[in-house]
């Protein structure tokens, strides 16, 4: 019975390369101050398993959902894929430029984002966030979300990718 579940806000689904941890979980709380109220899936390359992965690998990943939105009564997700994924390298995807991958990261953050609606219902909601280090600097940024089962796109869906971002929050890590 959902009252007898807490009353938990989002699960976090992200890429287990440790070069983002500490600055992201400081940017999440900017934007959810109760941090022991979100669930973590963190995976390696995060939502895109559903995309790139095999059979197994996409089994491991609803199963790792599944308890989370069993045990909790979830209704917001924040999907997040990283520049330089070490996940995506292992898979044989390659990319000319910054530009380029940025732009196929956010087309799969719909994509992984809309299998999540087909599996847990169009009334969660979903944000799609890309992170990226460059040197000390860690940044986090909102690509688009879902909301209401529709995709909410920033900035023009065929133009430039690093105009669809919206800063969430900068860190130098060396400042932590
Ligand atoms: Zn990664």
């Amino acid at each position: 019975m959902a009252d007898e579940k807490n009353n938990w806000e989002l699960t976090v689904n992200s890429c287990m390369d440790g070069l983002f941890n500490p600055a992201r979980d400081a940017c999440l709380r900017l934007e959810y101050s109760k941090l022991s109220s979100i669930d973590r899936v963190t995976i390696a390359g995060g939502p895109l398993p559903l995309i790139l992965g095999e059979e197994f690998e996409i089994k491991a990943y609803w199963l790792n959902m599944d308890v989370s939105f069993q045990s909790h009564v979830v209704e917001k997700y924040v999907l997040i894929t990283h520049k330089g994924c070490g996940y995506v390298k292992l898979k044989g995807v390659k990319f000319h430029s910054e530009s380029e991958e940025l732009g196929w990261h956010i087309n799969q953050l719909e994509k992984s984002g809309k299998k999540l609606l087909e599996k847990y219902g169009d009334s969660i909601e979903v944000r799609l966030m890309w992170e990226a280090r460059d040197g000390d600097i860690y940044s986090l940024y909102e690509a688009g979300c879902i909301t209401n089962g529709e995709v909410v796109v920033h900035g023009d869906e065929n133009g430039d990718p690093f105009g669809r971002l919206r800063l969430i929050c900068s860190i130098n890590i060396e400042e932590m």
